[in-house]
């Protein structure tokens, strides 16, 4: 059978999210055509990822000051991500760097499949309503949100009841306060159940990552937050859940693989065979088990979803807060508990702009990381 060939670019390809989605790419190399890859300071594997895939186009984090690669022509971001070769464009950056590509093309058209879930943190307002716009999907790459999509699928978004995320807990799920207080970077940086980045890595550990995520849920499916809970689910087969008015709730569960969220991402709306199907076997999980958030122990969650109900440039204060905490924490000049602290101090201090446009997204992100090295 002779397929179309989906002309990709993956912005971010030699972090996490990026390197898996070459792995998807590679298990179906007739069906893909790798147009660009972008990274930022790991040039060598970028360099092993132009020979391996040939893309037109690249952009590297040191543009045209630093080496050329042959064959490829030299970018930004932006250009890459509105230019008419590429089709669906993979935003597997980190932090803030989505943001900028992701409105070029939402703007110029172009399919986005996002896993910078800081973008829809910081700016959702504006990208949910450019996306409308311009008659954008936004696909989800993060594992609760495929979930949620998935479930949606043929369902009519007025009968949403619930949304519930699930997490794994995190590695310290069952430390206590004074525990906490001891863990190093080190150990943080071990999660029982997902293959990840440092940052998302430390985030699930403090449950930052899930009150992003209600955030990301929020502006993808436009559930008001107080319908979007978390419950914690060790076995991290569940990837999240959706009730409906009627009382009946569906559940995405697969083997916890990121693999398999950013295949349905690139084929949809087909499902393709698996290259990564590793079957569940329910019989030798036994059971699954939920437990509710300890906010006292793992209060980012709560301070996550106050910004996110105040609106406004708070929840980029909060992503650019978090993302210096996480940085001081792994330099071990803060306590694991300090994340939380800094990050709600941090909040404290801002006085917010409703309604803002990007440059006041910009200038709350700017302030926040300044407050927040000066605060610690
Ligand atoms: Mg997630």
């Amino acid at each position: 059978m002779v397929h179309r060939v989906k002309r990709l670019a993956i912005l971010g390809s030699t972090g996490s999210i990026g390197r898996q989605t070459l792995e998807v790419v590679r298990a179906f190399p007739q069906r893909f055509q790798v147009v660009a890859l972008t990274g930022g300071r790991n040039l060598t594997l970028l360099k092993a990822q132009v020979r391996e895939f040939k893309p037109k186009l690249i952009s590297t984090e040191s543009g045209a000051k630093g080496e050329r690669m042959p064959g490829a022509s030299h970018l930004s971001m932006e250009e890459i991500a509105a230019h008419p070769d590429v089709e669906l464009v993979v935003v597997a950056t980190a932090g803030k760097a989505g943001l900028g590509p992701t409105l070029a093309a939402i703007r110029a058209g172009k399919t986005v499949a996002l896993a910078n879930k800081e973008v829809l943190v910081m700016a959702g307002e504006i990208v949910s309503a450019e996306a409308e716009r311009w008659g954008v999907e936004i696909l989800p790459i993060d594992s609760e949100h495929s979930a949620i999509w998935q479930c949606l699928r043929g369902e009519e978004r007025k009968d949403i009841a619930r949304l519930i995320l699930t997490a794994s807990g995190g590695p310290f799920r069952s430390r206590t306060a004074r525990q906490l207080a001891e863990v190093t970077p080190e150990e943080a940086l071990r999660h029982p159940t997902w293959q990840m980045g440092t940052k998302v890595t430390i985030d699930s550990a403090t449950l930052m990552n899930k009150g992003m995520e209600i955030i990301e849920a929020h502006w993808l499916f436009g559930v008001p937050f107080d319908r979007i809970e978390v419950v914690i689910h060790h076995q991290s087969v569940i990837h999240s859940l959706v009730e409906f008015i009627d009382g009946s709730t569906k559940a995405q569960l697969s083997f916890p693989d990121m693999r398999l969220p950013i295949q349905y991402a690139l084929t949809y709306p087909e499902r393709w065979e698996g290259a990564f199907r590793s079957k569940v076997d329910y019989a030798k999980i036994g059971s699954f088990n939920f437990e509710a958030v300890d906010l006292t122990r793992f209060p980012c969650l709560k301070i996550a979803r106050e910004a996110a109900v105040k609106g406004g440039t708070y929840p980029a204060v909060l992503c650019a807060a978090d993302e210096i905490a996480v940085e001081l924490f792994l330099m071990k000049k803060i306590g694991f508990p300090g994340i939380a602290d800094l990050v709600a101090r941090t909040l404290e201090r801002h006085n917010g702009v409703s309604q803002p446009s990007l440059e006041d997204i910009m200038a709350a992100d700017a302030w926040a990381r300044d407050a927040a090295r000066a605060g610690f």
